[in-house]
């Protein structure tokens, strides 16, 4: 037996040495317009006997697993006893199991009671990613992402109380050129309340299925950003990102146009030479055919 992946199949960047079960398939919501992850996947949720099978295969396989990601878009969207049984049982076959962690929408975490977190912390979900986008209200909209901002402070805030470690996901040049200052103004503040345990940056970058979707949904006319003015934007949400703890932050998705990392706010003034760096010698950034989303 191999486990066989229903393609395509995502995960975090930080998730790139873990074990990978799909719990679902594709995304509950799937309709964020610049999202093109899994419009090829009606959403569905696995048999117990299928998830079981391919869980007691790795765990011959690959015994020494210390991490594991549970796909497609947002597992939490399972109910809870059947995330409870998933995790209870990879963590009794798994003997060097530290983390599992998978995609949450910021409904998810409010569709679950207080008990419900607090037992699914305690079976064992330690890790959540949760896609914030942007904190502006209008490009929400815009978007469709199906979320507020207040929503996502308040998911986030709820999923943190409970003990989750946090890891949200923002996009620079979501706004174009007209919503710039508006989306990253927003977007630090929103991510500055939350003060995540991690901070992801990636960068537009519109696949040619969604492009019409996406440009329709805008609703006017969208003027997608240029290299610098991305690291305009990205010097302007390092410089207003103010978190209460300090917050380890990565730029090194496919979609980026360099890999930045660091920890804010110590690596401000670090973070801001190479930006400077980086506007001055255009040509040390990824080349646009290396980009993707
Ligand atoms: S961004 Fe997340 S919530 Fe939105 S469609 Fe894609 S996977 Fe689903």
């Amino acid at each position: 037996m191999e486990i066989l992946y229903n393609h395509p199949l995502y995960r975090p960047p930080s998730e790139a040495n873990s074990m990978i079960f799909q719990v679902t398939l594709g995304c509950s919501f799937n309709k964020c317009s610049f999202c093109n992850m899994y419009r090829t996947k009606e959403y569905s949720e696995r048999s117990w006997e299928e998830i079981k099978k391919e869980i007691d295969f790795a765990a011959k396989t690959y015994p020494e697993t210390q991490r594991i990601f549970l796909a497609d878009g947002d597992a939490l969207n399972l109910a809870t006893d059947k995330l409870i049984q998933i995790l209870e049982y990879t963590y009794t076959k798994f003997m060097n199991l530290k983390r599992v962690s998978c995609y949450a929408m910021p409904k998810n975490i409010l569709q679950k009671k207080d008990d419900d977190l607090y037992k699914l912390r305690a079976a064992g979900l330690s890790m959540l990613y949760v896609g914030v986008e942007t904190g502006n209200d209008i490009l929400l909209k815009k978007v469709t992402k199906g979320a507020r901002s207040t929503g996502i402070i308040e998911s986030c805030q709820k999923a943190k109380r409970h003990g989750y470690v946090l890891s949200c996901m923002i996009i620079l040049g979501l706004g174009g050129k007209t919503y710039t200052n508006e989306h990253i103004r927003d977007t630090a503040r929103v991510v500055s309340e939350i003060a995540p345990d991690y901070l992801g940056a990636l960068t537009l970058y519109l696949e040619d299925e969604i492009y019409n979707e996406f440009m329709t949904k805008f609703d006017e006319p969208f003027t997608p950003l240029d290299d610098i003015a991305v690291l305009e934007e990205l010097e302007m949400l390092i410089s207003n990102f103010n978190p209460v703890t300090p917050v380890i932050f990565r730029a090194n998705h496919a979609s980026n146009i360099y890999s930045f990392g660091g920890t804010l706010p110590n690596d401000k003034h670090k973070l801001f030479s190479l930006i400077r760096e980086l506007k001055l010698h255009p040509e040390m950034l990824k080349p646009k055919v290396l980009r993707r989303f």
